[in-house]
């Protein structure tokens, strides 16, 4: 499959990682919107987008979920930051291998748009 992210994963396409275990991985996005920008990924390809969660998938969502406050800290940024899924083409999404934007490092605008 022609993804950025699998080839990540794999060490194809060279990250600056700031988190990883045998489940996820976490690295600096290439093209940072907030001083701390990173990228939260399942290392396996199985979702696309918020829509394709669902009850016998959800697991690893949750588990991303469970690390978040940990990959926060980590970047320095505990004290508060936003989570993005862009879901879709009219959701901005580029890479489809579902992902969660953890944006934060400083203070951050109450516009989501
Ligand atoms: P999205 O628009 O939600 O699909 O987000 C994809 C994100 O991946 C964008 O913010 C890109 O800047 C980022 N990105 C694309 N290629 C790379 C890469 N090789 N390393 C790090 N981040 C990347
Ligand atoms: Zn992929």
């Amino acid at each position: 499959m022609d993804c950025i992210f699998c080839k990540i994963v794999s060490g194809d396409i060279p990250s600056n990682k700031v988190y990883e275990d045998d489940k996820i991985l976490a690295f600096k996005d290439i093209n940072p919107q907030a001083p701390v920008h990173v990228v939260i990924i399942p290392k396996e390809h199985i979702l696309t987008c918020a829509n394709d969660i669902n009850e016998d998938n959800s697991a690893i969502v949750g588990y991303i979920f469970t690390k978040i406050p940990e990959i926060a800290k980590l970047c320095g940024t505990e004290d508060g930051y936003r989570i993005v899924n862009n879901c879709g083409e009219k959701g901005a999404q580029t890479v489809f291998h579902i992902h969660f934007h953890l944006l934060g490092g400083a203070q951050l605008s109450e516009r989501l748009n």
